[in-house]
């Protein structure tokens, strides 16, 4: 949704989906992530595949990692291909996972981790006001979309459309319908 709210619709209302290079890598690292079950090493128990809800956010999903360490606290740890984005996509799924963790359990989580498989590092984030705020308004965001059914016009960035699996069926440089008449009457006059 705040990579792209285009993206969201029409995977979400539309149903559409297309694999590209950077999903396909994506989905090979959750497959080894995905496995589920538990373990435990150096003092830390690791639940994989962890179902996770908020019924205040209105949302569901699946966590890929959650790690229970001494003092009892979830922490969640979320895998993703590539390096740290400019975008704060990552940030706000994983803060998602974690309100979501606070509201099952009843307790604190204060902070959860991004694996990024090209660095090969975690990213530790922590769970501030600011990104509890900006969560909640893209958990909001989302609803109202799915709720209008609607698929909202493209807007191309050339970075962001340029990694996008659904750049074929979106064609971001058609631009808004509107737009793309007024350039077709335009250019039919002038010719
Ligand atoms: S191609 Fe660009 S505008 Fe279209 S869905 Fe992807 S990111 Fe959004």
């Amino acid at each position: 949704m705040l990579y792209c709210p285009r993206q969201c619709a029409l995977i979400h209302n539309e149903r559409q989906w297309a694999e590209n290079a950077f999903t396909a890598e994506g989905r090979v690292l959750h497959e080894r992530v995905d496995a589920g079950g538990r373990e435990r090493r150096l003092g830390v128990t690791t639940g994989r595949s962890v179902p996770l809800r908020s019924d205040r956010l209105g949302l569901t999903g699946i966590a890929d990692a959650v790690e229970l360490r001494d003092d009892g606290r979830p922490y969640p740890v979320e895998y993703k291909r590539g390096s740290p984005k400019a975008h704060r996509a990552d940030e706000v799924q994983l803060c998602a996972q974690g309100m979501c963790l606070e509201e099952m359990l009843d307790t604190v989580v204060p902070e959860g981790a991004l694996y990024y498989g090209r660095t090969r590092r975690r990213q530790v984030v922590l769970f501030g006001s600011e990104l509890r705020g900006l969560t909640e308004q893209v958990a909001e965001r989302a609803h109202a979309l799915f709720q209008s059914g609607r698929t909202p016009a493209p807007i191309l960035e050339a970075r962001k459309c340029a990694a996008c699996s659904l750049r074929e069926l979106c064609q971001p440089e058609i631009g808004d319908g509107s737009r793309h008449v007024e350039r077709w009457v335009l250019a039919a006059i002038d010719a």
